[in-house]
């Protein structure tokens, strides 16, 4: 059990941004010398988001122990030096299978099993055991109070809250306060009802944190501090931020940390947040800039690719360099002479099912060609060794099993591991791996050391019988896992900088610690574009 507690729940509508307030906040107490780690409760029934569609429910984040979890762990892992594990996210979903699997064994001795107090000491349970030996413990509550299916996660917060008193566990509330254009004004009415809504479940709110489009002055905290019940100093603003790396800086400058030491009867040495001023004025001092295509399935791509889009934006800031993303379609390239011209990097992200693979395909032919940096992750590593497969070592038919399993060449098959996996949910090939780097590759050029360890999430992966005759046709293996020989990364020859690897590097990139894959392949599009413009 960690010694203080700091609960946050959100207000009004979704989307608030609670993931990158609860780590910005969490950041801000490490840089003061506590140890903080943060849970996600997510009142939804599926055990976890593994199963769920990123377009629906945006990334899955994959940490080092192999969860499938909310990407708001994502979030936090970039701004924390506290690792996520397991116990770091659970789902409605897992509470009641816990809870049902224990009454079909007798657990409960006969007794009527109720969300109060059953469900309720389960949540409990898991984020004690979660949160033990920190001094902070942030807990973020999915969903927006009001929910029917967030009530059992707030009604164990309303317990904890009880039990642990005053100065040992806050509630901070996350609102929107919407600006009125006909009437030139900011409405607070929501955040009040979203408050007293709070209190009628048992939970008076600590601190409100207002998103906002424009500063609130000081007679608006005024009212919305007396009709919440609060002081004003309690209330502060989450500004719309071009840069997320800013929050923890204004959040800082308007004293919620302190504020918060103060209601939990907490010292600690000031924060030195210099390593974040440094992110924020080297994003908004970029020396250079870069056009990237990404090729992949677009429905939410914001949502859907956050660790990529962000660990490229921190290749970017070790390269002092504005990072352009552009998704394409796949689909679109399919069947379109596409030309990527005005682009200095093509990247093929992760994905699952058949939908635009050829297109990819295509994009990959074309890098290779025109020798343009190209970076291809877990799936779009096994569609470069298919490209590589065709084109190159002329396997007529060669083809992933997922995609086509009577494939004449299947060079891309199902792991070993998987074959009586059914695809059910946690099944994968999931979490950090380690794997041997071959000397004298890029691979090795990149990392600068021997062994590595990366996070995976697949079921197929390189075919091994048809290593050697890829090899000898010029495809690099780069990395070789440690216990499974399988294969980790490829390369190719006469190329400045190509790439596939089968895990997922961004899953372990920071803004203050880009993952050297980001930065070698920004510093790579840099040179790309300095060398044709110089032609
Ligand atoms: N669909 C592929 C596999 O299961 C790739 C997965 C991925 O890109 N994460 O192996």
């Amino acid at each position: 059990m960690a010694k203080k507690y700091i609960f946050v729940t959100g207000g009004v509508v979704s989307s608030l941004g609670k993931g990158l307030t609860s780590a910005s906040i969490a950041t801000i107490l490490e840089l003061r010398g506590l140890s903080v780690t943060i849970q996600k409760l997510d009142p939804y029934i599926n055990v976890d988001p593994g199963t769920m569609s990123p377009h629906q429910h945006g990334e899955v984040f994959v940490t080092d122990d192999g969860a499938e979890t909310d990407l708001d762990l994502g979030h936090y892992e970039r701004f924390l030096t506290t690792k996520m594990n397991r116990q770091s996210n659970f789902t409605s979903g897992q509470v009641y299978y816990t809870v049902i699997e224990r009454e079909r064994k007798g657990g409960y001795l006969g007794r009527t099993v109720q969300v109060i107090p059953h469900i309720t000491d389960e949540i409990k349970a898991r984020i004690e055991r979660g949160t033990e030996g920190f001094d902070v413990a942030i807990i973020e509550i999915g969903g927006t109070v009001g929910d029917i299916e967030s009530l059992p996660f707030l009604e164990a917060i309303r317990q904890m809250k009880t039990k642990l008193g005053r100065d040992n566990s806050i509630s901070i509330h996350l609102t929107l306060i919407p600006y009125l254009k006909s009437a030139d004004e900011l409405k607070t009415k929501p955040t009040q009802n979203s408050v007293h809504q709070l209190m009628q479940i048992g939970i008076q709110a600590d601190l409100l944190i207002c998103r906002t489009e424009q500063d609130i002055p000081e007679e608006v905290k005024d009212k919305i501090a007396l009709f919440c019940n609060l002081q004003s100093k309690h209330v502060f603003t989450a500004k719309d931020l071009s840069i997320i790396y800013e929050l923890p800086i204004s959040l800082h400058e308007q004293g919620l940390d302190k504020e918060i030491l103060n209601l939990l009867v907490l010292e600690s040495k000031e924060p030195d947040l210099s390593k974040w001023h440094h992110i924020v004025n080297t994003l908004q001092n970029p020396q250079y800039s870069v056009n990237i295509a990404i090729v992949g399935k677009y429905d939410n791509p914001k949502e859907s690719y956050k660790s990529l889009n962000e660990a490229l934006i921190h290749g970017g800031i070790a390269n002092r360099c504005k990072v352009h993303l552009s998704y394409i379609d796949s689909e679109s390239v399919e069947n379109l002479d596409i030309s990527f011209e005005n682009y200095n990097a093509i990247l093929i992200p992760g994905g699952f099912g058949k939908r635009g693979i050829e297109g990819k395909i295509k994009a990959i032919k074309y890098a290779r060609e025109r020798k343009i940096p190209f970076l291809g992750i877990c799936l779009g590593m096994q569609l470069t060794v298919v490209e590589f497969s065709r084109n190159i070592a002329n396997l007529e038919g060669a083809n992933s099993t997922e995609f086509n399993p009577t494939t004449d060449y299947p060079v891309i098959s199902l792991m070993e591991s998987q074959k009586n996996s059914d695809y059910l949910g946690a099944t994968m090939r999931l979490g950090a791996y380690t794997a041997d780097i071959t000397p004298n590759t890029l691979t090795e050029k990149i990392y600068g050391i021997s062994q590595i360890s990366e996070r995976h999430r697949h079921r197929f992966e390189f075919n091994n019988r048809y290593l050697q005759i890829l090899k000898e046709k010029g495809l690099i293996i780069g990395a070789i896992s440690e216990k499974e020989s399988l294969v980790e990364t490829v390369e190719l020859e006469n190329h400045p900088w190509f790439l596939g690897c089968q895990f997922h590097p961004e899953f372990k990139s920071k803004p203050f610690m880009p993952h050297p894959i980001f930065t070698s392949f920004i510093k790579a599009t840099l040179d790309y574009k300095w060398n044709k413009n110089s032609n």
